[in-house]
């Protein structure tokens, strides 16, 4: 019998990773169980054996702008073995015919697969697949559940659960808004919890909530809606708000050791009474786009509702007064940006008491409104590397692709690939993480936050901005080390008998 294999694209293979790719999952349950379990492939654990892969299967695959190339070199060899090749996520959602191109694809889903998803792999198997399937904007009470029984063991230090899709904010360098909608929808509360007992069950305590924005309805919204005296809009809004209240308080009533992580707007830290219940919720940490320190940088990425300066130390101290820890996001080339960028925003990065920090390089990806303006530039000038245009940069070897895209008024783009490797560094050494690890109490506790700090470390920074091939490949093999070392110091004890809060068991177990 034909089987299905669902693969995540990596060029580098771990053994373990942090944070299971919910979308392998989801689309494990999307398929059904007509044609068996399907096979699920994350090559940031393994690479992919292309043996398994025979002549009728269906492969499925999911792409991102950075894991592109390598998906469609595994579509070439997946169609060469006689498979029906289908892709997927958010590239291919931007750019089928590239996937038909480069790929070798016979279908390309566009949008949301939750709901379509089983209908293309009939048809594939049919030997009858469309070009193209729009998928669309799956509602919040129709996204599919993850099949968590397919989960590799003890592989995977976070499980990942989605709330919500979508996000009402229009960031310049972002595609979210526009892939996933500017209107949030949210998933149904019962189900979220259902699928966190299951995961508990199994002994997961650490849980990402991978949401676009957790937090899409800031007070600033609710004002805006009531000065204009626009009735409908402001109670749609404020339904929106009280089912994320619902699901804190559904969260709330799970065991103690669950701690949840997740991504949120400054806004947040305005609204005490919602970070007090994502605080009793367990929400411990959230992922924060501070993005730049200055105004004029936050302009430069239209995120003017963030703070500068002083104001945003303020602010983000608030997400620690309530308990939760802010990973902050930073980006590094804006044109606003100079020499004493760096080491200013690494500075307010500890003033504002941020528990881990990102800095990323200013990268135009398609989608985004940045990515449009600098192409009708680049186009002009057209450039290629190996053959390849800059505008399609994702095509061009990883190690021959530029790390910067944009001439800066001020600095060499070599000067901002330093300064950025500079700002990790001095976050991430030994001596900081040790004082910044003293906001967990046990000392096994103490040594994940050491472990899972210099792991992001290694992951990230080293592999997503060194220039030289040998750092990369230390990287990893550091990365993988760290890796094995300190996967079960995430996982608790299964609960097998686990209930879910407030249900009696025969709506459990169903
Ligand atoms: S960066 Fe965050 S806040 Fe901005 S549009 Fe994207 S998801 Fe929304």
């Amino acid at each position: 019998m034909p089987r299905v294999h669902l693969v995540n694209p990596s060029t580098k293979s771990f053994g373990v990773a942090v944070i299971t790719p919910r979308w392998l999952y989801v689309l494990a349950a999307a398929t059904g169980t007509r044609w068996g379990d399907p096979r699920i492939v994350d090559e940031t654990l393994e690479p992919l054996d292309v043996d398994t892969i025979a002549s009728g299967d269906v492969v499925g695959i999911g792409i991102h702008t950075g894991n592109a190339r390598r998906g469609y070199e595994i579509g070439r060899e997946a169609r060469q073995r006689g498979a029906w090749v289908v892709f997927g996520g958010i590239h291919a959602t931007l750019f089928p015919n590239e996937a038909a191109a480069h790929g070798m694809a016979h279908a390309v889903v566009r949008g949301d697969g939750d709901l379509v998803w089983a209908g293309v792999v009939e048809d594939c198997l049919a030997g009858t697949p469309r070009a193209v399937y729009e998928g669309g904007r799956v509602a919040g009470d129709e996204f599919v559940s993850a099949r968590w029984d397919l989960l590799p063991s003890g592989r995977y230090m976070w499980a990942s659960v989605q709330t919500v899709r979508g996000c009402p904010k229009h960031c310049s360098f972002c595609s979210v808004w526009r892939t996933d909608g500017q209107e949030p929808r949210q998933r149904g509360v019962e189900r979220v919890v259902r699928e966190i007992v299951e995961l508990r069950r199994m002994g997961f305590r650490f849980i990402a909530l991978a949401d676009d924005n957790f937090y899409p309805v800031a007070l600033g919204d609710l004002a805006q809606a009531k000065r204009r005296a626009d009735g409908s809009r402001l109670r749609e809004l404020e339904a929106l708000r009280a089912e994320r209240f619902e699901l804190m308080t559904r969260l709330a009533e799970l065991p103690d050791d669950l701690v949840f992580y997740t991504q949120i707007t400054m806004e947040a830290a305005e609204d005490p009474t919602f970070l007090d219940a994502m605080r009793r919720a367990k929400i411990r940490g959230a992922l924060v786009g501070v993005e730049s320190v200055t105004a004029e940088g936050l302009k430069d990425v239209y995120k003017g509702f963030n703070l500068a300066g002083e104001e945003l130390v303020a602010r983000l101290r608030a997400f620690r007064r309530h308990g939760i820890h802010v990973l902050g996001s930073f980006i590094f080339g804006l044109p606003s940006d100079t020499r004493e960028s760096f080491d200013a925003t690494v500075a307010l990065a500890h003033r504002a008491e941020l528990t881990f920090a990102q800095f990323v390089l200013l990268t135009p990806f398609p989608g985004t409104v940045d990515f449009e303006k600098w192409a009708v530039e680049e186009k002009r000038r057209g450039t290629l590397v190996d053959g390849v245009p800059l505008t399609q940069h994702w095509l061009i070897p990883e190690s021959r692709r530029p790390r910067l895209y944009s001439a800066h008024p001020t600095m060499s783009l070599e000067e901002i690939r330093l300064g950025t490797e500079r700002a990790w560094d001095r976050f991430y050494s030994w001596q900081h993480i040790w004082a910044r690890s003293r906001v967990v109490e046990s000392i096994r506790a103490r040594v994940a936050f050491v472990l899972i700090s210099k792991l992001y470390r290694q992951m990230y920074a080293n592999t997503g901005i060194a220039a030289d091939s040998a750092r990369v490949q230390r990287s990893t093999r550091r990365a993988r080390w760290i890796g094995y070392a300190c996967r079960r110091l995430f996982l608790g004890k299964p609960m097998p008998d686990l209930r879910i809060p407030c249900e009696p068991q025969r709506q459990y177990e169903g």
